[in-house]
Formats: structure tokens, C-alpha cells, sequence
């Protein structure tokens, strides 16, 4: 079976978009694939966590992977930091990562925008690190969301490389990207991606949220001012509207082809109530779920043990390779 390794990042309440865009495509993975799914919380402190924050948000992540169908039984799931492997081979493949590489991601001008007070270099090499997660795994496919296929190309471009130098030690991985939700985006700025550590809360969905707020976040969505409002899906002409087309059809897995038609006519509100209600009905049984997983703290720590115990097996052993081919002396 290939070998899939993904991971979310516990900087927050996991959005619908984590859900579209990435975790959903895991479930389906499970059956065909060799699965590990992390909790990155690495990856989550190159933005400034609050630590009780940063504690009960990943393990609330951890709950809903199960929630959303994550199977400790069939994937190796697992947090980050447990697997010290992360950091080490993180630390050897910046020293293998050009400056001018790091300079062209556009995630970091996003976040570096966005927390201008704490422009600190670990922000800067994340790349290094999410190469790191993948490679460790010898994984062949990567699925993540369309705004990761800059670091996704990156970390093949390290692999590669390494790889001319030192023999074949990596596998240089695909990206899987879904072809629906691939980009959910924010419902306040509709140009913009829609993620989990935005300061406006109204600009994305929760996957814990009550209905009522779902409605209410939804309502008051942005959509496109031009003279008739009508309803068709054009993300350039109509990013609002087109956002909430497809996020409707992924909620609902419906085409959007035939969501168009049974809208004619109608304006934008019933558009925005149907999606609501289409969110809150895919969310429901997830929410369900999660409350059992997250109030059963015993079953948490046993899956975490696990799960950190088979990826350190796998990741010891690339470590292991790594530091021998790049001529480190190995511990007596
Ligand atoms: P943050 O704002 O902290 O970066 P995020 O919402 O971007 O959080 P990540 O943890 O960075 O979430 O990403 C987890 C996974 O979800 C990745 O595979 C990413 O590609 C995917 N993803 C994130 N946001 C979206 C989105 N708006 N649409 C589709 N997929 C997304
Ligand atoms: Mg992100």
C-alpha cells in the first residue's frame, strides 16, 4: 500500500475547510492507503499559542480525527512533538534548504503579514519542518489542501536533491489534492483562503459550532454586490456566491452543475440558508461524535501512545540513514 502522511496544525478549532479540504479525503484513504495523520503542533507554535490553549486544542483535534472517521485500528495517528524525529531531521534538511527556496513561499508573506510583531525564523523554515514530517515516512502521497503545494513542491525539490547527493535515501512524495474544496474560502474576504487562526471568527466555520452560529456566520457572509444578484458560479466575477456554491456541494455532495439551476431565480439569502443547513447536517454527526472521544481522556492518551510509538519505529529508521549518509558518527 502507499504510504499517506498528513497532519493539521492544532492552532485552532479545526474549520470546515480542514474538514473539505484535507480530512475527509484522509477517511477515504484509510482503506487503500497506509495511513499516519499527526497533530503538527510543531509547526502550530511558529505563531504565538497561548499554552493552555495550545494543550486543549490538541487534543480536541485528536477527538475530532476520530470524530470525522479517523481509525486508530487502520492509521497510525499520532501528535508531533511526541516524535522527536521531526525535529531532528527538521534541523539537518534546513541546512539542505536555500534561503532564496524559503523567500518564495507565499504562506509565510501571508502569516508574516498577519503577525507582523512575530516574524520569527521558525515561521521562516517551516517548509523545512513539513519536509521533515513527510520524508521521515517515506511517504508516496501527501493530501492537503491546494494552499500546500508550494511546500509540497519544496519538500520534493529537498528530497531531490538530497537524494543527488547522497543516493537514494528519500521518497519523493505526490501531493494529493481533492479536486472538490481543494480551497474553501473566508466568508468575510471570499479572495482569501478561509483558516482556523484568523482574528475574525466570523470569517470561517468550526467544526464544533452550534447551528444557530452557523447560520448567523453565514448570513452575514459577503456576497457580491453587482446589479442583479444572481446566482452562478464564477470565483473571479462572483468569489462570494461561488464560495458558497461549493461549499454547499461539498457539504451535500451534490454537483455544483445542478446546485446552479435549483437556484435560478432565487436570491442570495435562500443561497445562504440552504448552505447553512447543509453545513449543520454534514456537522452534525461529527459533533456527536467528539464529545464522546474528548470526555474520554484514558482512550485519548492510549490512541496518542500508540500512534507515537509505530511512527517513531518508521521515523528512527530514516533518521538513522540520514545521519549515516551525511557522516555523523553514530552513538556507541
Ligand atoms: P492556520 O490558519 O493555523 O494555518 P489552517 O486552517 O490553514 O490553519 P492547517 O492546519 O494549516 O489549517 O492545514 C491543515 C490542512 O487543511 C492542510 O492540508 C491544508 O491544506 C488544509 N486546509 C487549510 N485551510 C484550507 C481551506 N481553506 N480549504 C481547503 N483546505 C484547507
Ligand atoms: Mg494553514
Amino acid at each position: 500500500k502507499p504510504i499517506v502522511l498528513s497532519g493539521c496544525q492544532p492552532s485552532g478549532q479545526l474549520s470546515i475547510g480542514n474538514y473539505i479540504g484535507a480530512l475527509r479525503q484522509w477517511v477515504k484513504m484509510q482503506d487503500t492507503h497506509d495511513c499516519r495523520f499527526m497533530l503538527v503542533d510543531l509547526h502550530a507554535i511558529t505563531v504565538r499559542q497561548d499554552p493552555a490553549q495550545l494543550r486543549s486544542a490538541t487534543l480536541d483535534g485528536l477527538a475530532l480525527y476520530m470524530a470525522c472517521g479517523l481509525d486508530p485500528q487502520k492509521s497510525v495517528i499520532f501528535v508531533q512533538s511526541h516524535v522527536p524525529e521531526h525535529a531532528q531531521l527538521a534541523w539537518v534538511l534546513n541546512c539542505y534548504t536555500q534561503m532564496g527556496e524559503l523567500n518564495r513561499m507565499t504562506q509565510f508573506k501571508d502569516k508574516s503579514d498577519r503577525h507582523a510583531n512575530n516574524i520569527n525564523a521558525g515561521l521562516y523554515t517551516y517548509p523545512a519542518l513539513m519536509a521533515a514530517d513527510i520524508l521521515l515516512y517515506q511517504a508516496n502521497e501527501v493530501p492537503v489542501g491546494n494552499d500546500q503545494k508550494q511546500h509540497l513542491e519544496l519538500a520534493r525539490d529537498v528530497a531531490t536533491r538530497f537524494n543527488n547527493l547522497y543516493g537514494d535515501v528519500f521518497t519523493i512524495p505526490d501531493p494529493f489534492i481533492p479536486e472538490v474544496g481543494a480551497r474553501v474560502m473566508s466568508l468575510q474576504d471570499p479572495n482569501k483562503k478561509m483558516s482556523k487562526s484568523d482574528d475574525n471568527e466570523n470569517n470561517f466555520i468550526g467544526l464544533l459550532e452550534d447551528p444557530k452560529k452557523i447560520e448567523k456566520k453565514l448570513k452575514r457572509a459577503v456576497t457580491d454586490s453587482d446589479e442583479q444578484a444572481r446566482i452562478y458560479f464564477n470565483p473571479e466575477e462572483k468569489p462570494g456566491v461561488s464560495n458558497l456554491l461549493s461549499i454547499m456541494s461539498a457539504a451535500t455532495g451534490q454537483p455544483i452543475a445542478e446546485l446552479v439551476p435549483s437556484f435560478e431565480g432565487k436570491m442570495y439569502g435562500h443561497l445562504k440558508k440552504e448552505t447553512a443547513e447543509a453545513v449543520v447536517a454534514m456537522l452534525e454527526p461529527i459533533q456527536q461524535r467528539y464529545h464522546e472521544y474528548r470526555n474520554n481522556l484514558d482512550y485519548l492518551n492510549q490512541v496518542m501512545a500508540a500512534g507515537a510509538t509505530a511512527a517513531s519505529e518508521h521515523a528512527a529508521a530514516t533518521l538513522r540513514k540520514v545521519y549515516d549518509v551525511i557522516g555523523f558518527v553514530p552513538r556507541p
